[in-house]
């Protein structure tokens, strides 16, 4: 039962004696807002606030130790958070409480060699990445979060890092614009423009840069119990990296807040990490603050943006969603939505299979390749780009289907990475690493680089083995036991379709308009597949031919080209004013209307090649 206010005065009197004048109530309490803007619409009731978070107690200044708990306290310092701000205090609030305790009780069972399972407790985690656009209040919560840690945890490090602290140092400035308010004077026992706070329970807010120019390896300087990045993606990976490092003694907690990349200077590594979190795949939290749900802005303004700017930067600017670059070839990859672990159905003695789980779907390679006359008996469908450096090979494909449909076609079917084999050698390397990852000659497929009819991956070069003399990749993949290898159009012999087409092919896959994905890469298996969609840029507009990602991002694209032949231009027609950040996928159809759903090229502009 909680104790009368009378009651713990007497008690804390008779305690302290005359200590009275030491004791300093410094209490931090986070409660939902109330205000008309929080909660707009006509009252019968007063609206409830709810405590969230309590931090803090009555501080004992001359034994320099808590005198008494946090309802000890006769005052307190009240922060009100906003709807959206609501889910990451409650996910801090959770989190605190079990990081008191490992704080005192380092975990120790740790297995080391054990790098099975990551463990993605929310209440466990050691990083969180608090994302989202403009005027979503993240930078404010941060402020929220640095002052409640302090109070909390005496003689608490905490390190408040800005991008920039140039000579005109105006970013520390916002950081402390939202912390100096939150500290009541009396918590205060010394403060400094250059490096912060420190209170008279001797926790330390401290200022610091993080600016992308320096050295990121100056802020190595001792531990840290928290540490904001503020503007993450204005900082290198390093100094993630860095603070990350400074944490580990305490169990303590890198928050970063960040906006999705926008600009080429930005930092991906961001990116990454809300993906990684998204799929578990890191002991981290990603909690997105989505303006909209921010009523102390003008939402109306914000909506309106939409109209005076293109959606992608609505989507990142105002929305804070986390996009492909900008100069991206496979513009609309979602590491989210296409990098996905494969299904896996379980395959029943008498041939049957029962359906996937996880995904529903079935496994049905092998009657699709057969009805789409790529042969007999075929469970791999492997894409290959011919390249001794930096990698020989491409990505492994199935097609799966949910079981309802009655049989595999080009309209129902999904497209799924489940392996790649890619490494730095020749066709006869391939080969042999193919053949100890299990695969055989009679239930594979390879749809390889035309160029490989004539010409192979030693071309050029003096010692190239005799009996490859006059031969293409493709003869040398047959010798080297592969024999059922075939180029990405039968109408493009010695060649390939346009580029363009084939990448017109795979985004397709990847989402068309209709915002249906159709290709799906296993990320754990097919690392580098994965990496090269998503980093393969455009230069003027057009895919890269010489990023180290075009190569399996062609590697990928010839199976999708075969599989899937739409070709719509010869092989080197130049089609200007084909933007790629312009233009926008349909739906892939067998229905033989090439050009259903858009507008058909411009006469004279394009040379058209009907017979697919
Ligand atoms: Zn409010």
């Amino acid at each position: 039962m909680p104790k009368s206010a009378q009651v713990r005065a007497l008690e804390r009197a008779m305690k302290t004696g005359r200590d009275e004048d030491n004791l300093v109530d410094m209490r931090f309490d986070i409660t939902t807002c109330t205000c008309r803007k929080c909660f707009p619409g006509p009252r019968a009731d007063p609206v409830q606030t709810e405590l969230l978070l309590s931090c803090g107690g009555v501080w004992n200044r001359r034994s320099n130790s808590w005198e008494d708990d946090v309802d000890a306290c006769k005052t307190a310092v009240v922060s009100r958070v906003h709807p959206g701000q609501v889910a990451a205090t409650r996910w801090f609030s959770s989190w605190l409480p079990v990081h008191a305790w490992r704080r005192d009780n380092p975990p120790t069972d740790v297995d080391l060699d054990d790098d099975e399972e990551v463990d993605t407790d929310p209440t466990r985690v050691y990083s969180a990445l608090m994302s989202g656009g403009r005027r979503g209040g993240k930078s404010f919560w941060a402020a929220l979060a640095v002052v409640a840690y302090a109070v909390q945890f005496p003689r608490a490090i905490i390190w408040c890092l800005s991008p920039s602290r140039g000579k005109d140092d105006t970013k520390p400035d916002e950081i402390r614009r939202y912390i100096s308010p939150l500290l009541d004077p009396a918590w205060i026992r010394r403060q400094t423009i250059a490096t912060g706070w420190e209170l008279i329970n001797g926790s330390q807010i401290m200022l610091k840069s993080g600016h992308a120019g320096a050295d990121p390896d100056a802020i190595k300087e001792g531990q840290a119990d928290l540490v904001w990045m503020n503007e993450a993606q204005k900082m290198p990976q390093r100094v993630y990296v860095v603070a990350r490092g400074a944490i580990i003694d305490k169990s303590g907690l890198v928050l970063c807040c960040a906006n999705p990349p926008v600009e080429a200077k930005d930092q991906q590594w961001v990116s990454d990490f809300a993906a990684d979190a998204d799929a578990g795949r890191r002991a981290s939290v990603h909690i997105s603050f989505d303006p909209r749900r921010n009523p102390h802005v003008d939402r109306k303004a914000l909506i309106a943006m939409r109209h005076e700017v293109d959606q992608r930067t609505y989507e990142i600017e105002a929305l804070g969603m986390f996009l492909p670059a900008c100069d991206a070839v496979v513009y609309n990859w979602s590491r989210r939505d296409n990098e996905v672990p494969r299904p896996e159905p379980e395959l029943l003695p008498n041939g049957d299979q029962l359906p996937c789980k996880r995904t529903g779907l079935v496994d049905v390679t092998e009657e699709f390749l057969r009805s789409i006359e790529l042969g007999d008996g075929l469970r791999n469908l492997i894409g290959m780009d011919f390249q001794i450096t930096p990698h020989m090979g491409g990505p492994v494909l199935r097609a799966y289907m949910d079981p309802r449909e009655a049989r595999p076609t080009r309209d129902n079917v999904v497209l799924w990475g489940i392996d790649e084999i890619v490494l730095e050698g020749d066709e006869l390397e391939w080969c042999a690493e193919a053949r100890r990852k299990g695969y055989a000659s009679e239930d594979v497929v390879i749809v390889g680089d035309g160029t490989g009819e004539y010409q192979h991956s030693r071309r050029g070069e003096r010692e190239a083995p005799p009996d490859w003399h006059g031969r293409g990749s493709f003869d040398i993949i047959r010798m080297g036991g592969f024999r059922n290898i075939t180029r990405p159009s039968l109408l493009v012999k010695r060649n390939n379709p346009h580029v363009l087409d084939r990448v017109r092919q795979l985004t397709s896959l990847v989402c068309n308009v209709e915002k249906v994905r159709r290709l799906f890469i296993d990320p754990e298996r097919c690392p580098k597949t994965c990496k090269s969609l998503r980093e393969w840029p455009t230069v003027h507009g057009k895919p890269s031919r010489t990023h180290e990602a075009a190569h399996l991002g062609d590697g990928t694209s010839y199976p999708i080209i075969r599989v899937f032949p739409r070709i719509q231009r010869s092989g080197n027609t130049d089609v200007g004013g084909t933007s790629i950040a312009q233009r926008s996928d349909h739906p892939i159809s067998d229905s033989g209307d090439r050009f259903s759903g858009r507008s058909a090229p411009a006469v004279g502009k394009i040379k058209r090649s009907y017979g697919v």
